[in-house]
């Protein structure tokens, strides 16, 4: 790796550098989140063991994940109505779980197109009953967000399902659609605490940690009470939200490691501003990358303007040089830059920029951007 001019953030070891992370997921962490990991290992909180050793019925144990639930309520504005889940499995699980606690019989599950994720979603809510597209931009390329409007959505599915930012195509709801009683579905796994979010007006929402949260392990699960009444009695335990909420997300043991971390990752979110503050540094962050994009002459985005994801920047190089774009990965990939290449569904190249991807590592990339346009005009 050739050495870098600026002063590096990034100091956990002496003797690695951390490279910039732009990597969709698992994502970069906060440097003080890992340091603070190092400094509760091997003793957590006077326990007496670290936090991988501790049993999840301790004293400890119930004070961390209190104050995860207290967290997460106040940064996301969720209420009383809703109960906080602690789910493992991932955001595929809820794919799953979704499907088989909230439809009923007779009724499908609709759901709005725009992804990777939300085809894996569709293929598994046909798995179990039945769902329909009423909303999809799969023809283009999923390069936007199809709008929706009072005739969209029939009014009597068991749920909408949604992905609020789409990972790997860089399209993002600015806002969500209205689907009167019906409850809402939103996969929110790559923006979560990016934006403040109308908590109370999902039914459902979910994000495993990995990418704006914390660590793999452990996925948030967002429902509103009244529909744990409708996870059928004969479901198996692991899969019933009803009875994950009924143990208070300890029906088995939960995937304590993750759940520090993610608490970790919310008190340095709280302590930075809060959500808010995220959602104004997003803003900036994306729209860095997207003027510089539309300035080049070089750069492409194949992402509707309107609809472009302030967490995942796709671009191309000349509408899509592969070439070029290997060399970019190269060359950026050398200056110390990573998971700079495009998801390998959709090609190209793709900046995560989550909170934990500061403004000024934002315009290091874009500095080196510039300077690669530049080189090839
Ligand atoms: C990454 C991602 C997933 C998959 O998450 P897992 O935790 O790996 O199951 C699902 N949905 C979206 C929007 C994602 O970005």
């Amino acid at each position: 790796m050739t050495t870098r001019t600026q002063s590096t953030p990034f100091s956990v070891t002496q003797h690695s550098v951390r490279s910039w992370n732009f990597g969709a997921g698992p994502a970069a962490l906060p440097v003080e989140v890992l340091e603070q990991i190092k400094e509760d290992l091997p003793v957590y909180k006077n326990s007496g063991a670290s936090i991988l050793e501790i049993g999840h019925r301790t004293a400890h144990y119930d004070e961390l994940q209190a104050r995860v639930e207290k967290l997460l309520r106040d940064l996301l504005d969720i209420p009383q109505t809703h109960a906080v889940l602690l789910l493992a499995g991932g955001a595929r699980m809820q794919f799953v779980m979704a499907p088989m606690n909230l439809l009923i019989e007779g009724r499908p599950a609709e759901v709005v197109h725009t992804d990777v994720w939300t085809k894996m979603a569709l293929q598994d809510i046909e798995k179990i009953g039945s769902g329909r597209v009423v909303a999809s931009s799969s023809q283009d390329n999923f390069s936007y967000i199809p709008v929706m409007g009072p005739g969209t959505f029939s009014g009597d599915a068991s749920y909408v399902h949604i992905c609020a930012n789409n990972t790997i195509y860089g399209t993002q709801y600015r806002s969500f659609p209205d689907t009167g009683a019906v409850p809402l579905v939103a996969d929110m796994t790559s923006e979560i605490l990016s934006r403040r979010i109308p908590a109370g007006r999902f039914g459902l929402f979910f994000a495993s940690a990995q990418k704006n949260m914390g660590a793999a392990g452990v996925t948030l699960a967002v429902l509103r009470r009244d529909l744990l009444d409708r996870s059928p009695v004969r479901l198996p335990a692991m899969l019933s939200y009803k009875e994950h909420a009924q143990a208070d997300s300890r029906l088995n043991t939960p995937p304590a490691f993750a759940v520090y971390v993610m608490g970790l990752m919310l008190r340095w979110v709280r302590d930075q501003g809060g959500v808010a503050k995220f959602e104004r540094e997003s803003q900036m962050k994306s729209i860095m990358l997207y003027d510089l994009i539309e300035r080049s002459g070089f750069y492409t985005s194949p992402v509707h303007q309107k609809d472009r994801s302030t967490q995942n920047v796709i671009f191309h190089i000349r509408g899509g040089d592969e070439n070029l774009e290997k060399r970019f990965v190269q060359e950026s990939e050398a200056a110390g830059f990573i998971g700079l290449q495009g998801h390998r569904s959709a090609g190209g190249l793709r900046a995560s920029i989550y909170n934990a991807v500061s403004l000024t590592t934002v315009g290091e990339l874009a500095e080196f951007m510039s300077a690669f346009a530049k080189k090839n005009a």
